[in-house]
């Protein structure tokens, strides 16, 4: 790791000064630690000033002004991004451009479900504004106090209730960008449909900063749950997973939200992080934390025996499952605070796994079929190789976060982690998968990209970004390999 630096001005310096104004011109080098270094703390670069505009006007200027003089630019939002991408990498003048002061939400729009919004929002402040309202903007992950809608639609971001309501791209309506010669392209007024030639949005989506500068969004929201369902699940094994989730949709009419996969292992390590209860009583080898959630106000009322009619039916199904074996034990949570506790423990893995002195994280997806077959295989290889497997999982979208640590007693830096990493992404690939589910490629999987993707595909991204980009200013050095 090297440490986030600003380098010495150049002129343009007080061209960008005359955009953005004192407050969104930093120069100097006290607090750009928190710019310039990403949330893992394992990628950090330099940069000659962190510029933060306050409009889309000021970053079409400040866009502008760098092309002019080839100064490169990395986007950053909440900074929250685990795959490298929001710090400036090599050896080129940068710009980091902030998006931290664009946070209005522009508007909201409760007849046609729909709000836009500048790229700065942090992701938690719309949540909180459309629950106004009744509606919900359903993103939902861990960082969702820091990460802003900019950042989560260029990195298509997904979180535990993808299952139902799709990933960032799912939720976007319409884009406003600026492209690197400093043009703005703008698409924000809801339109549902819009077939007119290549879709910039999309484009754009995903592209982690390389194509434009996302400055504002218009997304979708949808009906906020009146009722919800919330339980821990001990399984027979990992194979019963899509049974039980397959006869909870069916029963439920599609309303499961969440479907966290939490084996035993992760669950004593988060408890003991951040010192909370184990779920059930005796500890689940196979967990799953999973969510029902319901906008019907039938499913709210309460039955005669004064239970929720949503909950009454996640305990009726789980009865059956039970029955059948493929549920061993369960806990539905009879609280508010409950459930926030069981959400509590899901969203602090990230940060319990950073915690560790050595830990390597995968952001793997599988077609469902596969899924429980790679977990099988996988960890019995790796704990064959000396390693811990401690994984956490978007079951139901077949996106693993699959962690290898030191098993107890082992010596990280004896253990085979190169041929380990190979060995599982060889597996990913021979079954159809893929090695970046939701974090992007950033800085951190480049060498992935070269080796699992086809040069045909490679040379396609090389193309669009020359015609976007032709100077490769925007966030180079991230999402695709150089040639060779
Ligand atoms: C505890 C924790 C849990 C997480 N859980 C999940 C999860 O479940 N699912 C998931 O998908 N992710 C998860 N993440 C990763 C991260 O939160 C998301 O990738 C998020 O979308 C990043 O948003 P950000 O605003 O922080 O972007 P940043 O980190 O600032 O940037 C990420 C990338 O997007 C680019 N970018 C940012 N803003 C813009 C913009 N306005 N225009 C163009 N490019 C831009 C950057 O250049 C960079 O390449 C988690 C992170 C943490 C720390």
């Amino acid at each position: 790791m090297t440490t986030g630096t600003i380098t010495e001005p150049a002129d343009v310096l007080a061209k960008l000064l005359d955009v953005v104004g004192e407050h969104g011109l930093h120069t100097g080098s006290a607090g750009t630690e928190a710019y310039l270094t990403d949330w893992s703390g394992e990628f950090s670069g330099s940069a000659i000033a962190i510029v933060r505009p306050s409009t889309t006007e000021e970053v079409s200027r400040v866009v502008s002004i760098c092309a002019a003089s080839r100064i490169a630019i990395t986007a950053q939002g909440g900074n929250t991004g685990l795959a490298g991408g929001s710090v400036p990498a090599g050896n080129r003048p940068h710009v980091l451009l902030s998006l931290n002061r664009m946070k209005t939400i522009r508007s909201i729009d409760t007849v046609a479900r729909c709000a836009t919004v500048d790229a700065g929002v942090v992701l938690q402040t719309l949540q909180e504004r459309v629950a106004e309202d009744g509606l919900i903007f359903p993103l939902m992950f861990g960082a969702r106090g820091s990460c802003t809608i900019g950042g989560n639609l260029a990195t298509n971001a997904g979180g535990s209730n993808v299952l139902r309501y799709g990933n960032a791209r799912a939720q976007c309506l319409g884009i406003e960008a600026v492209l690197a010669d400093g043009s703005v392209v703008s698409d924000l007024s809801g339109v549902r449909k819009d077939n007119t030639g290549y879709d910039l949005r999309d484009l754009l989506i995903g592209s982690e900063g390389t194509l434009g500068i996302i400055t504002g969004a218009t997304v979708r929201l949808c009906p906020a749950p009146v009722a919800t369902a919330t339980a821990f699940l001990s399984l027979r094994d990992v194979e019963a997973s899509f049974e039980v989730l397959n006869r909870l949709q069916d029963v439920s009419g599609g309303l499961v939200e969440a479907f966290e996969y939490m084996p035993g292992p992760l669950v004593d390590l988060v408890c003991e992080h951040i010192g909370c209860r184990q779920p059930l009583e005796v500890p689940a080898e196979t967990g799953i934390l999973l969510e029902i959630a319901s906008s019907r106000p039938a499913d709210a009322e309460v039955n005669d025996d004064g239970e929720a009619c949503l909950d009454a039916l996640l305990t009726e199904a789980l009865a059956d499952l039970m029955e059948d074996g493929a549920v061993q034990d369960a806990v539905i949570a009879g609280s508010g605070q409950h459930r926030a506790e069981l959400w509590k423990m899901r969203e602090a893995v990230a940060e319990s796994l950073f915690s560790l002195d050595h830990c390597y994280i995968f952001d793997i997806a599988l077609p469902l079929s596969e899924v429980s077959q790679f977990i099988r295989d996988s960890d019995t290889s790796v704990s064959d190789a000396g390693f811990q497997p401690l994984t956490v999982a978007h079951m139901g979208d077949g996106n693993l976060h699959y962690a290898l640590v030191p098993a107890r007693g082992a010596d990280w830096s004896t253990l085979p982690l190169e041929d380990t990493k190979t060995a599982i992404l060889e597996n990913v690939s021979r079954r159809g998968g893929s090695f970046s589910a939701e974090h992007g490629i950033g800085a951190s999987k480049l060498s992935f990209m070269r080796r699992y993707r086809s040069q045909e595909r490679l040379d396609a991204m090389r193309k669009i970004k020359h015609a976007l980009d032709p100077q490769d200013i925007l966030n180079p050095g991230k999402t695709i390999p150089q040639r060779g």
